[in-house]
């Protein structure tokens, strides 16, 4: 006999059999909402009719055409496709299977391309769990800790964290702009810097917007001293948060756009995206991968990406975000337990405290298995795990909204 090993931690009891849309149905034969999406991933619902066709029509056509052995028309066509949605100029794509491959993808072209080796990533950043990825981690120490030495060459700024210190969010961007240049006097100085890292919404690390000025910031100071300014936007990408991408919201230019997740409906894909000028700086088969751009997962992501564009997924995103986003601040305004509620469009948090405003994890977690045992699944997150998030597929109707609030109010009331 064997059996699942006890690493893996599962967030509900659920037993999953199938997905239509927006629910998860278990084979104990009840029906959940799921607002979780696979972690941000089903954006245009469990098994979407399209989606499930296009598999379908590549699988038995190509299943697996090895991009470093041959090419194949779903690459070719996603890479086409994608000019569409990406930021203008960033007209080169480099595809892989998960958002850590994407971000050590996204490593290694800043480090080949300036020949540096630093990085500047935010405190409270989660970039993957891959070595590389992991020691560019720090939104939990269960990331980190127990797997060292981590890689060298990463040094960890402040994010604008506003809640965390009762600062307006000036105040908290000025500071993390601040130490930014200190880190730059002190711990990697302008020619040694690689690239910053960033996410525009801090995901793992508790669902906190960054603001258009820190990001102006980190552009101004990348364009100083000739490093890349790279996006991660594995989590906030393909409509998440109300826009296209999560850096739409703060009128940035990115060097580099990470994306995973939300692109191909849950088949395991991922890209980055440069100019080609950059690009072409990396070195000639220095990355690539056995299962990379695979044909299947490349056709779910050609029919992921015509489904959100026809059905106005983004809009739906803005539209249901802002009705959620009503209705949490609604509940947590009768909560004393909730402090703060934030995030930008379907990817919203409500952070759990205590009397003195110190993380309260245990509520958190309370709250969340209540709410998912009464047929609203969720997840926590947040350094101290503290923060329940709310990220459902960007089909989701207002009625459906409405179904979630009734369930997490009564949650919370109980909790
Ligand atoms: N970057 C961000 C911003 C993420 O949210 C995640 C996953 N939560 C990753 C990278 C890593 O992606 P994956 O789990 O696919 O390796």
């Amino acid at each position: 006999m064997s059996e699942l090993s006890p690493i893996l931690k599962q967030a509900t009891p659920v037993l999953a059999e199938r997905g239509e849309g927006v629910y998860l149905y278990g084979e104990d034969g009840r029906r959940y909402l799921d607002f979780t999406a696979g972690i941000g991933v089903t954006s245009t619902g469990h098994c979407h009719p399209r989606v499930v066709e296009a598999v379908r029509e590549q699988a038995g056509r190509l299943i697996h055409g090895q991009y470093t052995t041959v090419m194949h028309r779903p690459l070719l066509t996603l890479t086409e496709r994608l000019g569409e949605v990406l930021p203008a100029g960033l007209d080169t794509l480099f595809y892989a299977n998960s958002g850590s491959e994407a971000v050590e993808a996204a490593l290694r072209l800043s480090r080949q391309a300036t020949g540096r080796p630093n990085v500047v990533v935010c405190h409270g950043a989660f970039h993957g769990r891959t070595v590389g990825a992991a020691s560019m981690t720090s939104s939990a120490t269960k990331f980190r800790g127990g797997f060292a030495p981590l890689m060298g060459g990463v040094v960890v700024s402040p994010f604008p964290t506003a809640y965390r210190y009762g600062w307006s969010e000036e105040e908290a961007t000025r500071f993390a702009l601040r130490e930014l240049d200190y880190v730059m006097q002190t711990l990697t100085a302008p020619a040694d810097t690689a690239a910053f890292f960033v996410e525009p919404v801090l995901g793992e690390g508790g669902y906190v917007p960054a603001t258009a000025e820190f990001l102006r910031g980190l552009r101004e100071r990348a364009d100083r001293c000739g490093a890349l300014l790279v996006v991660d936007e594995v989590q906030t990408g393909f409509g998440r948060t109300g826009r296209f991408w999560g850096h739409d919201h703060f009128a940035v230019r990115p060097d580099v756009v990470i994306t995973a997740k939300g692109l191909a409906s849950g088949f395991p894909l991922s890209a980055i995206a440069a100019p080609r000028a950059l690009m072409e700086k990396a070195w000639p088969g220095s990355q690539g991968g056995t299962y990379g751009g695979n044909a299947v997962a490349c056709a779910a992501a050609i029919a992921t990406l015509d489904v959100i564009l026809s059905e106005g997924l983004v809009e739906n995103a803005a539209t249901q975000g802002a009705r959620l986003r009503e209705g949490l601040a609604k509940v947590a305004a009768d909560a004393p337990a909730i402090g703060d509620v934030r995030g930008l469009g379907l990817m919203l948090g409500s952070e759990f405290v205590d009397g003195d405003g110190n993380p309260d994890p245990v509520t958190a977690v309370r709250v969340q298995q209540a709410a998912s045992a009464a047929g609203l699944l969720l997840l926590t997150c947040g350094p101290a795990g503290n923060v329940v998030r709310m990220i459902p597929p960007l089909v989701v109707n207002a009625d459906q909204v409405d179904e979630a609030l009734t369930l997490w109010q009564e949650a919370v009331a109980a909790g």
